[in-house]
């Protein structure tokens, strides 16, 4: 159908977490409730907000992240009886068969990109998370590694700090979920922004401001 309206036909794609903090796992809310002054710097500018999924509460057993759980007991016994090394591929294949959760949900989003691409719409930009195994930009996180030194600590019986423990493992790379959008989005040819948000920044606002900035809003 092709009729014409007053809407301004701009969007921007973002992490599904800067709306909404109560699906960051366990111990790492960066703040108590949606990120409002990203969200009002959008508002403000009548850009419309497409959330993108949450794809560790999809495949990692939603808000709790009851599946990760499940592998913790599993590492705390081989750090406890020195099997650690027949880990590695264990925890290779369950993070491979995520992966292939995150792609499927990349081509989705990608899917629907290419709808409003099509029709006529903007796309602004995509909004990742740079602190993320799943939705880092231009970061990810070793996760064979967290899982270990999570184990580890708790078989020590230290205190864990699950933010401290992941930024520990964060480095450069391709993230599980917005590594494999990007990757979509590049096959097929869309060149839309992807900026990755600092949860850790020392001011949420500064960094709102340097986001919307990267956009040329
Ligand atoms: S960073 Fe991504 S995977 Fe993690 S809580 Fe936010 S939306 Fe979910």
């Amino acid at each position: 159908m092709d009729y014409q309206d007053i809407r301004l036909k701009k969007m921007v794609f973002l992490n599904h977490c800067l709306l909404n903090v109560d699906a960051r796992g366990p111990g790492v809310a960066f703040r108590r409730g949606p990120s409002s002054e990203l969200i009002q710097a959008f508002l403000k500018k009548d850009i419309n907000i497409v959330q993108l999924p949450c794809c560790e509460c999809l495949g990692w057993g939603g808000a709790a992240r009851k599946e990760f759980d499940k592998f913790l007991p599993i590492i705390t016994h081989a750090v406890r009886f020195g099997w650690l090394p027949l880990f590695n591929p264990i925890a290779k294949a369950s993070l491979s068969s995520y992966d292939s959760l995150c792609k499927k949900e990349a081509v989705k989003v990608v899917d629907r990109m290419e709808d409003y691409l099509r029709e006529g719409f903007t796309i602004c930009g995509v909004i990742g998370m740079n602190d993320s195994p799943t939705c880092g930009v231009t970061k990810k996180v070793n996760m064979v590694e967290y899982m270990k030194q999570m184990a580890i600590a708790i078989h020590a019986g230290n205190a864990v700090d699950p933010v401290k423990m992941n930024l520990d493992q964060l480095m450069d790379g391709k993230s599980f979920f917005m590594g494999n959008l990007i990757e979509e989005m590049r096959k097929r040819s869309l060149d839309i922004k992807v900026i990755g948000f600092e949860p850790w920044a020392e001011s949420l606002e500064a960094e709102s401001e340097r986001v919307v900035k990267l956009l040329n809003l």
